[in-house]
């Protein structure tokens, strides 16, 4: 039998474009199985549409901060301006299914008998929403991980820690399509990067592909229509800066 292959998809953040885009290019690849790693909406001007498209789709999906906010009525004076305004819209745009549905989003969850988990930013305090750039940060959430691997997002910029005994390593991902195989000997906290809101300079929509029983992880970029999206975030009357990033993956 084939091995199972699972996409991890996160920081969708209402991209309608990148996210059918992504789910196209998964099921070329033979992929069977979704999970998500949180902020399936903000920023973008189709947060009902990805909302629905993601819960049909995911076994798991995990709760991000963007997630949180649109559905708990707190204050948002911890996020940038752009992003608050994001929020505030999205808020007037979901169903209140849809607010329930964010609302019991799990922080994290482990798969124990595939080695993997999932969380939107580290298991470390999930809740503070804390970003891992750097092998510090990595050492923080790497003293909570249970399982060898665990996927997450957050940063929107995809990359790879590696934890052999007590030194950690940060990798830049590997080029798009090559196959990569972890050592079982080592631990991993892997950023699947950003499928709606790419931040490492490049233009297009960042998921990974795993296999569980070997062990072997892929990153792939997948170009859309970014005018469209961002044509939707100007007619939106969504800050103009939202729709700008797209084209430059900032
Ligand atoms: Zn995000």
């Amino acid at each position: 039998m084939a091995e199972e292959r699972i996409a991890i998809l996160g920081d969708i953040h209402a991209n309608l474009e990148a996210l059918n885009a992504v789910l196209d290019d998964a099921r070329s690849q033979q992929v069977t199985t979704f999970h998500c790693v949180g902020d399936v909406v903000g920023y973008n001007a189709n947060p009902q549409e990805c909302l629905d498209i993601i819960r049909s789709v995911c076994g798991t999906v995990v709760r991000g901060n963007h997630d949180h906010y649109c559905s708990h009525d707190t204050s948002l004076n911890d996020f940038q301006p752009n992003a608050a305004i994001a929020i505030e819209w999205t808020r007037r745009q979901l169903n209140e299914d849809s607010v329930r549905w964010l609302e019991m989003l799990p922080m994290s969850k482990a798969f124990f008998q595939q080695s993997f988990g999932v969380v939107h930013a580290t298991l470390d305090m999930p809740e503070q929403w804390g970003y891992v750039f750097d092998t510090f940060d990595a050492g923080a959430h790497f003293a909570y991980q249970t399982t060898p691997i665990y996927f997450h997002g957050h940063t929107h910029v995809p990359a790879i820690f590696e934890k052999s005994g007590n030194n950690i390593s940060r990798y830049a991902p590997p080029p798009p399509g090559e196959r990569v195989s972890l050592k079982f000997a080592c631990k991993y906290f892997i950023n699947v990067g950003s499928v709606g809101q790419p931040r490492d300079g490049i233009p297009e929509a960042s998921y990974v592909i795993f296999e569980p029983r070997s062990r072997i992880v892929e990153f792939r970029r997948i170009p859309f229509d970014i005018e469209a999206a961002a044509d939707k975030i100007r007619k939106a009357g969504l800050p103009q800066r939202l729709a700008d990033r797209l084209a430059v993956g900032k």
